[in-house]
């Protein structure tokens, strides 16, 4: 019995358990990556995890930030006891155990603070880049899209998510300075490629936060379509008060305000995300 069996008689889920969709062979992992704070990772990461699950996939969302944002938006809530990130990347512990859950139909691998120790505490144990990709193995088959939501380093986090992930997904805020860093971000994801995780894809760079009345986020846009060409997402997700509201309701957009511009946005991303995976798996 598949462990996504198993939960949807215990727990009030408003969504029924999705039929797979994907038919790729094995769970996609997507890494949402970008070293800068604040430009819309973790709010992108359950955007779309929750319109995935709208659009019929069954989708992990992995929260790999040790403050904890992409859980609670996501809707779980603190319980002293929840096994999390830590104890899967540093006390093997089993990650079904870690997983809960939610409302909106994600499931959540939630973390804590104390998952900033794990930065240390991994820095002398054995095989410590491939912690989180080996712990996922037994959910490859159960679940469609795993995304995991990066904190704003490239610390060993960071080296784990892009250990585990098949690809990246980079959210860049439509700012004056949007373009700083990526080149950084770039380089160090080649150095990811050479020694550790040859086949990481980069799936797309979103554009976050868009102010579509000002000339600036045009400008912007196109400066960031210059850089990247056609890695750019055709989806862009707006600035909006809606999206900014939503963690504090603990639920992602698409719950919260379904009808909202954010919402729409977020799956029309959604589409284009499985559009490139198909894509790219050949089932285009
Ligand atoms: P990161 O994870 O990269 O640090 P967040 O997703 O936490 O970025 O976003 C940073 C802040 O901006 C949060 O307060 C979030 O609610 C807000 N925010 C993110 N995306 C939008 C958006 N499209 N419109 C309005 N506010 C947003
Ligand atoms: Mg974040």
């Amino acid at each position: 019995m598949s462990w996504y069996r198993h939960w949807e008689g215990s727990f009030h889920v408003k969504h029924a358990v999705p039929e797979r969709k994907g038919s790729w062979e094995k769970a996609i992992a997507i890494a949402v990556v970008n070293q800068k704070g604040g430009v819309g990772k973790t709010t992108t990461t359950i955007s779309l995890a929750a319109s995935l699950v709208e659009q019929g996939y069954r989708v992990l969302l992995i929260d790999a930030d040790p403050q904890g944002n992409a859980g609670s938006g996501a809707g779980i809530e603190r319980k002293d006891e929840q096994v999390t990130l830590y104890d899967v990347l540093v006390n093997e512990a089993e990650v079904q155990e870690a997983m809960v859950p939610t409302e909106s139909g994600v499931i959540v691998l939630p973390s804590t603070m104390d998952l900033a120790a794990a930065e240390i505490e991994l820095v002398s144990a054995m095989g410590r880049e491939y912690r989180l990709r080996d712990a996922l193995i037994p959910l490859l088959d159960e679940i469609d899209v795993i995304l995991i939501d990066c904190p704003p380093s490239l610390g060993l986090l960071t080296i784990n998510a892009l250990c585990a992930a098949d690809a990246v997904l980079i959210p860049v805020q439509a700012e004056y300075f949007a373009l700083e860093g990526l080149g950084a971000l770039q380089q160090n994801l080649s150095l990811v490629r050479r020694h550790l995780n040859a086949q990481l894809y980069t799936l797309g760079v979103v554009m976050t936060m868009v102010d579509t009345r000002t000339k600036l986020a045009t400008a912007v846009e196109d400066d960031v379509r210059g850089y990247f060409g056609d890695m750019v997402f055709s989806a862009r997700i707006p600035r909006t008060v809606r999206l900014a509201e939503a963690p504090s309701f603990a639920q992602p957009i698409t719950v919260f305000d379904s009808p909202s511009r954010g919402a729409m946005a977020y799956r029309r991303l959604a589409a284009e995300v499985i559009e490139r995976i198909n894509l790219w798996k050949g089932q285009g």
